[in-house]
């Protein structure tokens, strides 16, 4: 069993630190061959054994050994499990589920018709960070043998996506996470598009995210878990869950929440872990006194998406510095312990889901919080960090750290976990109308998201509300190949003419948090913070500065127009800005385009 080391450390670590990797690189030995002789022993069946559990968890297999598995275990459990593929990837490569149940529900048809708990969990949406898909072959594989939670499976139906970026998953290498220890080869972080999945779920533009929103919308999980492995700082913690909604959100599923995450805390505790609820990002990078803050991430990631549907989302984080069988065993005893969960509560939490949807569907015209964001408190927490020193570097002249994983130390620091409403709008009364020169595009996007809206079938004259913006800004580089924009301005009250074929979204609907997160123009992740409406904010007639000059010098016949004028040139900004000063005349003028910075969709 030869270990590829993670990283080729450089001179200037300290020598602790080289201790602490042998350490750790030990510990990977021992306890790899320990797995490996006791589980491939008990396997009663060798086709159901992965790559990683034959080397002692220091390898993970390729993705032709991912499909062989899949159906390998319905061939084995031919009654309990069934292989299916739900989508294709851009390098044309079958994206794989498998759904396992101990009752036979192995559609989504049947889950819907029963009422059955569902929990779909997932590996690889960063292919790097593969734990999971090798975790959930073993656990998976125990419970079909009843060597684990025996009967949990007969209340619940587990439906597991092994690797989500296929693609990103086969390009295959020893150093695709230069932060990480083990498996020896890993995927890279993102698609063969270079798309970042988990940034993608609401904007969706990834052919892997359309895939999973229409497996999700079909399965509609009671618990969506996303499986990954962290960056940043070294320290004692092996593993960190975040549930959403736990500390704020609608209830009563926000309460279920804080449940599920307390037993999770207590279950892997129980376990030998040593777990966080919250993901340990330091506030500033490489100064750990500096502490951390509890983060509610917006819908583009897994967590925050699911949430936004009334269900739960948990982000499960390895920690990335502990080596490839201690981090498999960390989400296997996670995964252990939500399935535990969901066998005893799943139908009551079902119960509690269904009463959020239909809470939810009152809240048109209320105040809804679509952000939150920590304040200045913070209470001290005694994380458990490791020993380190910091000292300026002579290659980057920044003050560099250096942890020594072989003394464990206390880090007295603060935790910011009161978290305040960052953006509160407050919701229509009625719902959105998407002029039919939209429609086409926008309806698509709600279909994928699972939300409901009516196609106007005759022409609408109406009073709505609509958004013009008195700023539009764009970020200064790309994210994710599109290049993002906020825009400030209000709803005001306005007339409008909806062709036939105009899109109405009511807002009376269980998704009611989605829609707005799509559709309100200054939600984080909205259509227009993403992009997709940059031509509305953009200006396209000018009058010449030639003709506005005699315009002007007529206009200013009128008193009023000269009044306001004078008050205007108060403003010295103004005063000294020529292009200014003819726009206030041009958009005095019946040619003033009035759907420049005009956002299209509508709201009543
Ligand atoms: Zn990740």
């Amino acid at each position: 069993l030869e270990i590829a080391p993670s990283v080729p450390r450089g001179a200037e670590v300290v020598q602790a630190v080289e201790v602490g990797y042998f350490l750790r690189m030990k510990q990977i030995f021992i306890l790899g061959l320990c797995m490996a002789l006791v589980s491939n022993a008990k396997a009663k069946n060798e086709s159901l054994v992965t790559v990683a559990e034959k080397s002692g968890w220091v390898k993970t297999g390729r993705y032709p050994e991912m499909v062989a598995l899949c159906k390998a275990f319905q061939k084995a459990y031919p009654k309990q499990v069934r292989c299916f593929e739900f989508g294709k990837s851009p390098e044309g490569r079958s994206l794989m589920a498998m759904a396992v149940s101990g009752s036979g529900v192995l559609k989504a048809e049947q889950a819907a018709k029963k009422n059955h708990p569902v929990v779909l969990f997932q590996a690889g949406i960063h292919s790097g960070e593969i734990d999971g898909k090798d975790a959930g072959f073993y656990l998976l594989r125990q419970m079909l043998e009843g060597k684990v939670l025996p009967k949990a499976l007969t209340k619940f139906t587990a439906v597991f996506v092994p690797i989500f970026s296929v693609d990103g998953h086969e390009r295959f290498a020893a150093y695709n996470r230069p932060n990480q220890v083990g498996p020896e080869e890993m995927g890279w972080r993102t698609t063969a598009q270079n798309l970042n999945l988990n940034r993608d779920y609401v904007k969706s533009d990834a052919p892997e995210m359309a895939a999973m929103l229409k497996l999700l919308d079909a399965w509609d999980p009671l618990i969506y878990v996303d499986l990954h492995v962290t960056d940043g700082a070294d320290f004692e913690h092996d593993v960190s869950v975040m549930t959403e909604p736990s500390m704020k959100g609608p209830e009563p599923i926000t309460s279920v929440g804080k449940e599920i995450s307390t037993t999770l805390m207590k279950d892997l505790t129980a376990t030998g872990h040593l777990p966080l609820s919250f993901y340990p990002t330091l506030l500033k990078e490489d100064e750990p006194t500096s502490g951390f803050a509890y983060d509610i991430m917006p819908p583009r990631f897994s967590h925050g998406y699911w949430s936004a549907r009334n269900r739960f989302g948990v982000l499960v984080e390895t920690h990335s510095w502990k080596n490839y069988a201690t981090r498999v065993k960390a989400t296997e005893d996670t995964l252990a312990s939500l399935f535990a969960m969901v066998a005893k509560n799943g139908a009551a939490w079902k119960k509690k889901v269904r009463e959020t949807d239909l809470a939810a569907k009152k809240l048109a015209g209320e105040p809804v919080t679509l952000s939150w964001e920590p304040s200045k408190v913070s209470h001290e927490f005694e994380f458990l960090g490791y020993d380190y020193k910091q000292e300026n570097s002579k290659i980057s002249t920044l003050k560099k750290i250096a942890y020594d994983p072989s003394k464990k130390k206390i880090w007295k620091v603060p935790l910011f976990d009161d978290l305040q409403p960052s953006l509160t709008i407050t919701a229509p009364k009625e719902g959105y109308y998407v002029p039919l020169a939209y429609s086409e595009w926008v309806g698509e996007k709600l279909k994928l998201h699972g939300i409901d809206f009516e196609i106007l079938k005759t022409e609408k004259k109406i009073s709505v509300e609509a958004f013009r913006a008195t700023e539009a800004t764009l970020e200064k580089a790309s994210v994710e190949g599109r290049v993002r924009q906020t825009v400030k301005g209000e709803w005001k009250a306005e007339e409008r003419t909806l062709p036939k074929g105009s899109l109405f979204v009511p807002i009376a609907q269980p998704k009611i948090f989605l829609v707005m997160h799509i559709l309100e123009p200054t939600a984080p992740d909205s259509l227009v913070s993403w992009g997709f409406f940059h031509a509305s904010f953009e200006r396209k007639e000018y009058m010449e500065a030639y003709v506005t000059e005699q315009v002007a010098v007529e206009m200013l016949k009128d008193p009023k127009v000269q009044a306001a004028f004078d008050e205007r040139l108060k403003d010295p900004e103004f005063a000294k800005n020529p292009a200014k000063r003819l726009e206030f005349f041009q958009r005095r003028h019946a040619s003033w385009d009035d759907r420049y910075m005009l956002y299209p969709i509508s709201r009543l």
